[in-house]
């Protein structure tokens, strides 16, 4: 099912990856919480001809009018329950109106059939300038095979929300119990709505990349937004979204039916050379004097993120084969990621396999190394399988999902006729970006 030698491709990527570490917080309510009702203070400095505000008379109106508008938006991202709470209690004609909208399109949902049919698909950071990764250089195969430019980026996705996917988080699909067994939860949706889990891997913006136009990292601008770093040909520092965090989340605010509940998807970090961008490693950065204040920006950074939707994934420490990588040094790995990164990401249990190399094949999880990495928390496990649209296997106490790659192979695979999966998905002739060389 796992296809070695993709996984044994992948592993020469890794070698030049290699260094960023990540790990995952757990479930995460995406916050959506109203901002504090604002007050209109009276004001002394009218301006002629404009309507004074009705001081003391109805101040509960326009705070209503706001909890509408929020409740719309929740709603609409199928948050039906939380929408109806904001408005309990609420009076006013719009209030009444709203309340029943929202009762009618919940009723409207169905409880997606079946969660072991979820499709998962996942990318690296976007190339932002084609001209400067594929440059001839010693790292263009790699950035030819493993990545998918900005350009293809969002063409994908506006496909996945034509074609009416909606993301989800693995803590919509499925949960441990209170008796620590994993089950499959209800995901309601309208009808002819497509789960789907969206992930990006390494985001640590490697410095090996550095100067072949990829962002240089996540940071926050100043209204508090998760927006990327991205230097030009020129030279020139830019910040906006360039990279598959802000970019979904313009995406979503744009079109809040495009998330379940605000979910967005798992980025999954190593270690090594830190993580979002920042240089947090403390055993690969002995002398960094900014350190300190790096490991705060990146926790802020993440904190945001997770408010905003996404989930934290460990990609192993040093991207190590979790597979054939002998116990002590799984162990060593796992130490480094807990001390290094799990501080900044929080906690969680979400494990994505660098290379895709699962510590075992199809058959049920046993054994030591599922232990170590059950102790460190995870219960969400997941391999690459490019061949099938979705594969999903539950344990007593675990879920693992197989994801899709979306790159430069799976789009050849899938040009010549091998891998008709992605067409599920979109057309790969139409999202290929022309500036791939021939
Ligand atoms: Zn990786």
């Amino acid at each position: 099912m796992f296809q070695r030698s993709e996984l044994a491709a992948a592993v020469v990527l890794a070698s030049t990856l290699a260094i960023s570490g990540c790990s995952a917080s757990g479930p995460v309510a995406p916050t959506q919480s109203p901002p504090p009702a604002s007050r209109q203070a009276p004001s002394s400095a009218q301006t002629p001809g404009s309507i004074p505000p009705e001081v003391g008379t109805d101040t509960e109106a326009p705070n209503e009018a706001e909890l509408v508008t929020q409740a719309k938006a929740l709603a609409a991202g199928y948050d039906y329950a939380g929408a109806a709470k904001l408005l309990e209690g609420a009076t006013g004609a719009d209030a009444v109106t709203a309340l029943e909208d929202i009762a009618e399109a919940q009723d409207q949902t169905v409880v997606w059939a079946d969660n072991s049919k979820i499709s998962h698909l996942f990318f690296h950071s976007l190339v932002v300038d084609p001209k400067r990764a594929f440059d001839g250089d010693d790292r263009q195969q790699g950035y030819l095979d493993y990545m998918v430019t900005m350009d293809e980026f969002n063409k994908i996705i506006a496909e996945l929300y034509k074609r009416d996917f909606v993301l989800v988080n693995p803590s919509d699909i499925a949960g441990l119990d209170k008796n620590g067994k994993m089950a499959y939860r209800k995901i309601n949706l309208p009808k002819g709505k497509t789960p789907i889990v969206l992930s990006e891997d390494d985001v640590s913006y490697y410095e090996y990349m550095a100067g072949d136009g990829f962002p240089t990292k996540l940071l926050l601008d100043q209204n508090g937004k998760v927006t990327n770093e991205y230097t030009d040909a020129l030279g020139k520092k830019v910040q906006g979204a360039y990279d598959m965090v802000p970019l979904i989340d313009a995406f979503v605010e744009k079109h809040p039916d495009f998330s379940y509940r605000g979910s967005k998807g798992i980025v999954a970090l190593t270690g090594y050379n830190g993580v979002l961008g920042y240089r947090t490693s403390k055993s690969q950065y002995p002398e960094s004097k900014t350190m300190a204040k790096d490991t705060v920006t990146a926790t802020k950074v993440a904190d945001a993120m997770k408010a905003n939707g996404w989930v934290f994934a460990s990609h192993a420490w040093g991207h190590i084969d979790m597979g054939k990588s002998p116990v002590p040094r799984v162990k060593n790995d796992m130490k480094l990621w807990n001390a290094e990164v799990r501080p900044i990401v929080g906690d969680t249990d979400q494990f994505i396999y660098p290379f895709g190399a699962d510590i075992a094949s199809v058959g049920h999880y046993s054994g030591t190394k599922y232990d170590m990495l059950k102790k460190d928390g995870f219960n969400f496990f997941y391999g690459v399988d490019g061949t099938t649209t979705a594969w999903m296997q539950m344990g007593d106490s675990y879920l693992r999902q197989a994801r899709i790659n979306l790159d430069g192979l799976q789009f050849a695979k899938e040009k010549r006729g091998d891998r008709p999966v992605l067409k599920t998905f979109f057309d790969v002739k139409k999202v290929i970006d022309p500036a791939r060389p021939k």
